[in-house]
């Protein structure tokens, strides 16, 4: 099966079986059964990452237009004074957002933006 069949399993299930008596064409069927639900599985496994590419750059382009393009400044505290983030336990979002999309090869401009802000001193 070398093109994925959305219904090659269907129809193997729809189709009378072979008579477990006859052994060649039971292991035939059996061998052909299990072919099929490999293949719905492997296109099921790529379709779900598909989706799961698609969903993260759609993220990504999100966080693009989320995050501020201004560099955090940190207090004595660790508190982002630019961004109002009063939290200790992670570290203000918007550096932790430019950070991620100046790791990312996203050629748009706001992560060209957020890639000169990274890098400052
Ligand atoms: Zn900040």
């Amino acid at each position: 099966m070398d093109t994925h069949d959305d219904d090659a399993i269907d129809d193997l299930l729809a189709t009378e079986p072979p008579e477990p008596d006859d052994e060649d064409l039971w292991h035939l069927y059996q061998e052909e059964l299990a072919q099929a639900a490999h293949e719905q599985a492997r296109y099921t496994e790529h379709e779900r990452r598909e989706t799961l590419a698609n969903a993260a750059e759609h993220m990504l382009s999100i966080l693009v237009d989320l995050t501020s393009e201004v560099r955090c400044q940190n207090d004595h505290h660790g508190h982002c004074q630019t961004h109002g983030w009063a939290q200790t336990i992670s570290t203000c979002p918007h550096g932790r957002a430019q950070e991620l999309l100046a790791q990312i090869n996203l050629n748009t401009e706001a992560a060209n933006r957020c890639r000169r802000i990274s890098a400052r001193p």
